[in-house]
């Protein structure tokens, strides 16, 4: 048990979302790069810090690297409802940054210059990048495990929490589907680039794995990003609770021949009914569709939920909802209606939109339908989400307030809250500092360190009150 917190029972868990965003530029009166545009933005940044790589006082890290991919991580979380609320501050730190930057950039280069900033994942000319999800799961839970338990559920689930993607051979539900090709072929099992199996677990190496979730949609959709954290969840609970117990694994039956394949599969499928290829030692069934793996996951976490009622405000608040969300998705894209799921599934959004401007304009320019396409992602000078949510098309499950207060506020049920005290002090004082996700560092006015090995534990050390001290 961690730290002995009263909150701790088995299935407690550490979410955290990484998201890379795509930076592009128009309007200007000189050329002018995304790469420039990007240093731009991290102007402010780089002043505050001195580097393109540092932490915030809410515990997150803001990160660019070469390129013009910048990055933010969210603080440690407990429940997907506060990794949600860090990933939307996220969202308005980078507006923040983008709009900083294009003022300053409408001086030198016209006062049509604007600066879009695309929480997606692919790019115009074709180029992919990502958003991870991270999960502490248990050590005892071999990675093999889960892997093998996890990945059918990953390549289904963008029925729901696919972020969707016009291409010029048609709509896809998922943004990744046709870029794990490379991936594919350069690993020695097919279901790694799914899952990243780097060893990194941020917390006690001996109880703890850092699962790294790399195949998923940056979502825009609130609801869709909480539901692709919660459904995660109870599905690393059911292959949890499966491994204490031992037997057949619930998922057997669901063991995927080829998961690249079947994810572009899906990724073309919005009636979820196109036969998914099973692994050899599945027995009796050949193929499965998505549809069907998805209603046997679904099931699998409704039992868990009922088995520990009694501790679900601990181990997901807001379960019966996440259910529900979930078997109504299921239950649409069976029946045909996957249009009653444009109020939350991205893709689904996307695709009406997108069928509405062809019924209008038959022959419209394919172009125009891939700029709308962006647009619904530009968390900077993109309207079209923002009027989607505006006239409630679009569900919130976040108010304003809380957004806000997640800009500068870590979770205070983590160590995130430590961390977040540091940086804060750290800039108020003037220390020179440096911190990752186990340590905080002060450099001056003297050299002293701090470790925060437990994720789940606010509670101040000695080392860590020290370190506050020396900062005065
Ligand atoms: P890369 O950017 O190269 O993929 P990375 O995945 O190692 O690097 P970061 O980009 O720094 O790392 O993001 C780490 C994420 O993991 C953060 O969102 C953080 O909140 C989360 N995290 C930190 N500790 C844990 C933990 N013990 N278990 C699960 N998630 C964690
Ligand atoms: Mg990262
Ligand atoms: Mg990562």
């Amino acid at each position: 048990r961690s730290g002995g917190h009263e909150h701790d029972h088995d299935f407690s868990r550490i979410f955290g979302v990484e998201t890379e965003y795509g930076v592009s530029v128009t309007g200007t009166e000189q050329p002018c790069d995304a790469g420039q545009v990007a240093m731009m933005m991290f102007q402010p940044v780089v002043s505050r810090a001195r580097s393109t790589n540092t932490y915030l006082a809410n515990g997150s890290r803001l990160y660019l690297d070469v390129g013009s991919h910048p990055e933010y991580a969210t603080a440690e979380a407990r429940t997907p409802m506060d990794a949600l609320a860090q990933d939307a501050a996220g969202e308005r730190i980078m507006a923040r940054l983008a709009l900083d930057a294009q003022e300053r950039l409408r001086r030198t280069h016209g006062e049509h210059a604007a600066v879009h900033v695309f929480k997606n994942n692919v790019d115009s000319s074709g180029h992919t990048f990502g958003c991870h999800e991270n999960y502490l799961v248990r050590r005892s839970v071999s990675l093999k495990t889960i892997e093998r338990e996890l990945i059918p559920f990953l390549v289904t689930r963008p029925l729901f929490s696919g972020a969707g993607r016009w291409t010029p051979d048609g709509f896809e539900i998922t943004q990744r589907a046709d870029f794990l090709d490379d991936a594919v072929s350069s690993a020695t099992t097919r279901s790694r680039p799914m899952v990243n199996t780097r060893d990194e677990p941020h917390a006690d190496p001996d109880r703890f794995r850092r699962l790294h979730v790399i195949i998923g949609d940056s979502n825009r959709s609130q609801a869709a990003t909480w539901m692709k954290l919660a459904t995660t969840h109870l599905v690393l609970c059911v292959i949890e609770e499966h491994q204490r117990r031992g037997g057949i694994s619930p998922f057997a039956s669901c063991a995927l021949a080829d998961p690249g394949a079947a994810i572009r599969t899906v990724s073309r499928d919005v009636t979820g009914s196109a036969p998914l290829a099973l692994a050899d030692d599945v027995p009796v069934e050949r193929e499965r569709t998505a549809l069907d793996i998805q209603r046997v996951y679904l099931a699998a976490a409704q039992r868990f939920v009922a088995d520990h009622a009694d501790d679900m405000d601990a181990i997901l608040p807001d379960a019966a909802q996440a259910l529900e969300l979930w078997e109504q998705a299921l239950d649409a894209i069976a029946a045909g209606d996957w249009e009653s799921l444009a109020g939350w599934v991205d893709w689904a959004a996307k695709l009406r939109l997108f069928n509405a401007m062809r019924r209008r304009h038959p022959d419209l320019d394919p172009a125009r339908l891939a700029q709308l396409d962006l647009e619904y992602h530009d968390v900077a000078n993109g309207g079209l989400f923002g009027s989607l949510t505006a006239h409630h098309a679009m569900r919130e499950l976040l108010s304003a307030d809380t957004v806000r207060r997640a800009m500068t506020e870590p979770p205070a049920d983590t160590r995130a809250a430590l961390r977040g005290a540091f940086v804060a002090k750290a800039l108020e004082t003037g220390a020179q500092w440096s911190c990752d996700w186990t340590h905080a560092t002060l450099m001056l006015p003297v050299r002293a360190d701090c470790e925060l090995l437990d994720p789940f534990s606010p509670e101040p050390t000695d080392e860590w009150r020290r370190v506050m001290a020396l900062m005065g």
